[in-house]
């Protein structure tokens, strides 16, 4: 680890302050990502300014009856409220799948939007990597790359993004709330992570003097239809192959409201709007469930060591959307 100066910040203007105008500065709030990359010399920030005392903690209603989940609220803590487990209990669901109890009572909901890809080659200093390295190449492309992404990637990075919890905040159309230096903005968290294509060491639209202040989750939680399915190597405290977030609303019969997001196929949360459509105004069928696997792996390109997760991603999306419409499955 290279040396580096630390400063635990007292209020948000005093931590933004340290950040401006300095990309060598970094933020820690649970800093079980941060700290871990710096160990392996895959982040050098010179200045290490400590988030984790700011009032950037609890889960509260919004006026308009949504759900505020602050940056530093750790994922335990909303995973386990009363609110998140009755209105949205498909986040509750995603969060309990990622890491192990001792992590999840460490790290925060702004470090997990903005961990970083587990890609072998991205933690490797001595090989090279666009994401750590801009210009310097993909090993991945032609080496191992079994945990790799089958969707959106670019001849300069075929990394996945690592969270669970993006997976569900994708399907609920939860925001990011951020603040700048004199400003604040919402993000769509759909828009919020980046596709690689020539800058693969973007992961976010986060710009580098701006704080995760809270989540924002809308009304809609889908608490009756709703799965999280996590397919990976051992059934705890693993990364992703593939995973499915699925969020439906049934009327009559009929589904009303469809979302679908996946984990472990892409540099982000990986959702299509024509997937989701093919679901809505028809009952919920194996054939409508197949199409809408379909849709949603148009495009699918599988590398060496990747082929499976294409299958598997058909399988997983299925058996997801039967089990939050309770249909039985063999
Ligand atoms: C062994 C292991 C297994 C894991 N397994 C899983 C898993 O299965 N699924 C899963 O989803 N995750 C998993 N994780 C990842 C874990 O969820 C993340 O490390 C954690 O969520 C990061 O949160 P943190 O508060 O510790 O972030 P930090 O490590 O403190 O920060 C991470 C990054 O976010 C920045 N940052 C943090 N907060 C803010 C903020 N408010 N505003 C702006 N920037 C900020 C930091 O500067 C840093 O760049 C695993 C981690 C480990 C170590
Ligand atoms: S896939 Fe991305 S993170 Fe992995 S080696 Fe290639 S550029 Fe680096």
């Amino acid at each position: 680890m290279k040396p580096f100066s630390y400063h635990c910040a007292t209020d948000a203007g005093d931590a933004l302050s340290h950040l401006s105008g300095s990309s060598a500065a970094a933020f820690l709030a649970g800093g079980t990502n941060l700290v871990d990359l710096m160990k392996e010399d895959v982040m050098s920030p010179a200045e290490v300014v400590d988030i984790s005392r700011l009032p950037l903690g609890g889960i509260t209603v919004t006026d308009e009856g949504g759900l505020r989940l602050g940056a530093l609220e750790t994922n335990a803590a909303t995973a386990r409220h009363p609110e998140v487990v009755s209105r949205y209990p498909l986040l509750a669901k995603a969060i309990l799948a990622g890491a192990s109890p001792q992590l999840r009572n460490r790290a925060t909901n702004g470090g997990n939007l903005l961990q970083r890809t587990r890609c072998p080659y991205f933690y490797d200093v001595q090989l090279p990597c666009n994401k750590r390295l801009p210009g310097s190449g993909c090993p991945a492309r032609e080496g191992y790359n079994r945990n790799h992404a089958i969707l959106g990637t670019s001849e300069h990075c075929i990394a996945t993004h690592p969270s669970d919890m993006c997976v569900a905040l994708s399907a609920l159309d939860a925001v990011v709330v951020l603040e700048g230096a004199g400003s604040s903005r919402s993000i769509p968290i759909t828009g919020f992570h980046r596709l690689p294509e020539d800058e693969p060491h973007r992961d976010t639209d986060i710009r580098a003097d701006e704080l995760i202040t809270a989540i924002e989750l809308p009304s809609k939680g889908f608490p009756e239809n709703y799965q999280y399915l996590k397919i990976r190597d051992r059934s705890s405290y693993a990364f992703a192959l593939v995973s499915v977030a699925a969020a439906i609303e049934i009327e009559d019969g009929m589904i009303a409201d469809a979302r679908i997001a996946l984990g472990g196929v892409a540099h982000k949360p990986w959702r299509k709007e024509e997937a989701e459509a093919l679901l809505v105004g028809g009952p919920p069928s194996a054939l409508a469930f197949d199409k809408a696997a379909t849709a949603l792996l148009g495009g699918a390109e599988a590398r060496t060591f990747n082929a499976f997760k294409i299958p598997l991603a058909r399988a997983a999306i299925t058996r997801a959307l039967a089990d939050a419409c309770h249909l039985m499955t063999k």
